[in-house]
């Protein structure tokens, strides 16, 4: 085994603290939250108290200000217990970079804290039905009218949508102006004219509340605007190695939780009077698919590295979230076909996390949207 040197002993220390919650207050919770089709609000608050939101907040907005590698902990926990429905990643990996980034001053202290003690839960709202790869056919609207923006427009897929009190709303400001006419807006649940629609059936994250949300004459002060008119687009293109970094960290641990499971599984069962794990379709499936790992944790880890020291650039975080998440749903499949018939069963984790990660090739930018950002970056 290549040992990980990306991480010190105060960052085990943090894991050990994180799996120790997840195992007490998620774990035994969390199918009853997939036939709610949404976690327990509570939860939130709960890890806001442990320090698990938003690790890299500075201190003077509530936060302890380290680096991105206690939330790549968070992520890796998460990932290796199969807690699909928790969506403290996008809250803490995705949106509050574009707040700290981006927020004035009145908007990181009206939100970051809350945001840090679980009291805010967030969201980001890209998609649209009509938009999805392609941002720039987004038709939200937000137009000024005094010192207000009215925002009309409607979005789909929206991670944490039904537990969200703070979305942040990528609208065009000036919609003949294409991508450079897109902005931010922050935008808070409860405002008139802010609905959540439906919380969507999926065909894994069961426990997610991935949901619609629409905006109907929504009125939110001018201040509400992340940085700059205009910028939307070039702040997400600044945004998303971080939100692709978190996606493959996930996919590479829940992978290898899924290798281990899996691993049990067929040293215990037994077929034509041997362990299935004596077969040696069995073991070259199990070198093949540890092998892949270990490259691929090699490089995920090196990705991370960069990133902390500021250095992972888009066409390489694409290659880790395309890389990672591809192997991820190949592994799980071979896990999933050594488990037999037992693997098709949802009491078995390999069965959900199989259901699960299938999205990974699909969100934070399809993998063949990837491979476009990579193939620009060569030729
Ligand atoms: C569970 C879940 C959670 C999500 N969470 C969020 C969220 O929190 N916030 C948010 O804003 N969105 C979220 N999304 C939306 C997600 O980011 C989009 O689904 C994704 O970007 C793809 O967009 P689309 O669904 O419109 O597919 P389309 O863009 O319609 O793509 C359809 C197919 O065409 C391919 N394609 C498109 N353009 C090209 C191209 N140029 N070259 C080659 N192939 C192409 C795609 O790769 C895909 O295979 C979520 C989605 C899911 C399923």
């Amino acid at each position: 085994m290549i040992p990980r040197t990306v991480y010190d002993s105060d960052h085990e220390m943090f894991r050990d603290s994180v799996r120790r919650f997840l195992e007490n207050e998620a774990v035994p919770h969390h199918e009853e939250w997939e036939k709610n089709k949404q976690i327990d609000r509570q939860l939130w608050n709960k890890a806001g108290e442990m320090g698990f939101l938003c690790p890299t907040v500075k201190e003077e907005y509530g936060g302890v200000g380290v680096d991105f590698r206690y939330n790549a902990i968070v992520d890796e926990e998460i990932a290796r217990l199969g807690l699909s429905g928790i969506g403290f990643g996008l809250h803490s990996d995705i949106v509050a970079p574009y707040i700290e980034n981006y927020g004035s001053e009145t908007l990181k202290k009206k939100y970051l804290p809350g945001m840090v003690t679980g009291d805010f839960v967030t969201a980001i709202a890209m998609t649209e039905p009509g938009a999805g790869s392609d941002l720039q056919g987004v038709r939200t609207t937000a137009v000024v009218d005094g010192d207000d923006y009215i925002i009309n427009g409607s979005k789909t897929f929206i991670t944490n949508g039904q537990h969200a009190d703070l979305v942040i709303v990528v609208a065009k400001t000036d919609p003949a102006a294409g991508a450079k006419g897109t902005s931010l807006i922050l935008v808070e649940a409860g405002s008139p004219g802010f609905s959540k629609g439906r919380n969507l059936d999926k065909i894994g994250m069961k426990a997610q509340d991935t949901s619609e949300l629409f905006f109907e004459d929504v009125r939110v002060p001018r201040e509400n605007l992340l940085g700059q008119e205009g910028m939307g687009f070039i702040y997400l293109m600044q945004e998303l190695p971080q939100e692709r970094l978190s996606v493959a960290l996930n996919a590479t641990s829940n992978a290898e939780a899924a290798l281990q499971w899996t691993l049990d599984y067929v040293k215990e069962r037994q077929a034509f009077g041997r362990a299935v794990s004596k077969f040696q379709n069995t073991r070259f499936k199990l070198a093949e698919m540890s092998t892949e790992l270990s490259v691929t944790r090699t490089f995920i880890d090196r990705c991370l590295e960069l990133h902390v020291q500021g250095k992972l650039d888009v066409p390489t975080a694409a290659k880790a979230k395309l890389w990672s998440t591809d192997i991820q749903c190949k592994v799980l499949d071979e896990c999933l076909q050594l488990h037999g018939g037992y693997g098709y069963m949802l009491e078995y984790p390999i069965a959900r996390a199989w259901a699960d990660a299938r999205v990974q090739r699909i969100y934070a930018g399809t993998n063949e949207i990837m491979k476009e950002i990579i193939s620009r970056s060569l030729v």
